[in-house]
């Protein structure tokens, strides 16, 4: 855990870049090197018995157990909970593990959660299908209204799931009031911010209880390590999530630790990148005459832009779009002409990506055909032709 990091670090106050390159880290105390060490160890030794019995008592200065805690996954966490305007970070193993942990922390047997429908679909289906085994129901709503969410709302709900931008549509939740609806009712607000990252948005700023992460993506940013993120402010949620961390045991490895703080130092510069060409696309597709529509909050069209605008301090690099043609044969050959961006699934990493199919809309009456594309850190002029050749006759 990050209290094992100083806590009257002298970069507190620093802007996002300057805490991305400094923050939580002691070089001083590591032989002055400049990337932090990898304390690669399963295990930690103590001087004496007496300290040894100390740490039952979680009063000790020293590590114990990686599943517990490591130095290097601390300058990581200490880091990511500044970034996000928490008081604290937990590393976890996966994306879905710091989902499910962070998830699992808020309810018991009998509890019902209310979920954004548009929510990424491993945790639809975590909620939909497997923590009905455990008696703990899901209420899925649209959710771009306050009143949609509270409206779901039972005498035991625990949690209000979401996510916004909503899984690959891009719709806006409202995150102020329905943070501060839930709070009034003593209901955990839970908060997907993948997409955004705290370079463009910090949930906890606007009511959320709880931050999570798939640092697979923005944050590591270099499609080579898997890993999630917990992050909050609330001690007694830290102390659940910790459980659930040691308990279920998807730890973040402290060599996938070592890589995320080496991708955060170029998050800002990534981000703005990753947001100059994505826009830029999505504007050259939103005139262009085979394209019905585009899902990109950045786009003065979006329907909710200037609530975006509101929330967002700028827009990441994946989104979809329809083309008029919608047979899947339209959709296919688009994604078999395109050179530069490669069919992949995830997303977040300095490579351009698309994928497709009908499988993003879950409240949409017809399933619709969509493309999806993650704008990477390529030439943005090379990005463009590589779109503009795939939709040539
Ligand atoms: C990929 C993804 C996840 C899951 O993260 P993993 O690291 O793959 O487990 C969660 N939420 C969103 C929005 C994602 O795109």
């Amino acid at each position: 855990m990050a209290e094992h990091v100083a806590k009257n670090d002298p970069l507190t106050s620093g802007g996002f870049e300057t805490q991305c390159a400094h923050y939580g880290e002691h070089r001083l105390a590591h032989g002055g090197a400049v990337a932090p060490p990898l304390y690669q160890t399963s295990n930690f030794v103590y001087p004496d018995a007496e300290a040894f019995e100390r740490r039952l008592l979680r009063q000790s200065p020293y590590y114990d157990y990686t599943r517990v805690g490591n130095p290097t996954t601390a300058v990581l966490e200490a880091k990511l909970a500044v970034l996000e305007h928490g008081t604290w970070a937990r590393g976890f193993a996966s994306g879905m593990g710091a989902i499910t942990a962070a998830i699992n922390a808020c309810v018991e047997s009998g509890a019902h959660v209310v979920a954004v429908a548009n929510c990424y679909p491993p945790t639809h289906e975590y909620l939909e299908q497997y923590l009905t085994r455990f008696g703990v129901t899901t209420t899925f709503v649209h959710g771009t209204q306050p009143s949609d969410l509270l409206a779901a709302v039972q005498d035991n709900t625990r949690l209000i799931y979401l996510e916004s931008p909503t899984f690959g549509l891009n719709e806006i939740l409202p995150i102020e009031p329905i943070a501060s609806a839930a709070r009034q009712r003593g209901i955990v607000t839970v908060f997907d911010n993948s997409w955004a990252t705290p370079y463009f948005q910090c949930p906890l700023d606007f009511g959320v209880d709880l931050v999570v992460h798939s640092a697979t993506k923005y944050i590591g940013g270099h499609s080579d390590v898997v890993a999630g993120m917990v992050v909050g402010r609330d001690e007694e949620l830290r102390r659940r999530v910790c459980r659930e961390a040691e308990l279920h045991g998807a730890t973040l490895d402290p060599f996938a630790a070592w890589l995320l703080l080496r991708g955060l130092r170029t998050l800002a510069v990534r981000m703005e990148q990753h947001q100059r060409s994505g826009l830029e696309i999505a504007r050259f597709l939103a005139r262009h005459p085979k394209v019905a529509q585009v899902y990109h909050p950045g786009l003065e069209s979006h329907p909710q832009h200037t609530l975006a605008r509101t929330q967002l301090r700028g827009f990441a690099s994946l989104f979809s779009f329809a083309l008029h043609d919608q047979s899947r044969e339209a959709t296919h050959r688009f994604l078999n002409r395109l050179r530069l961006f490669s069919l992949a699934v995830s997303w977040g990493g300095y490579e351009s990506l698309a994928t497709g199919g009908t499988f993003f809309d879950r409240h949409a009456s017809g399933a619709r055909w969509l493309i999806r594309l993650h704008v990477g850190l390529e030439t943005t002029a090379d990005l463009l032709n590589d779109v503009r050749q795939a939709l040539e006759d």
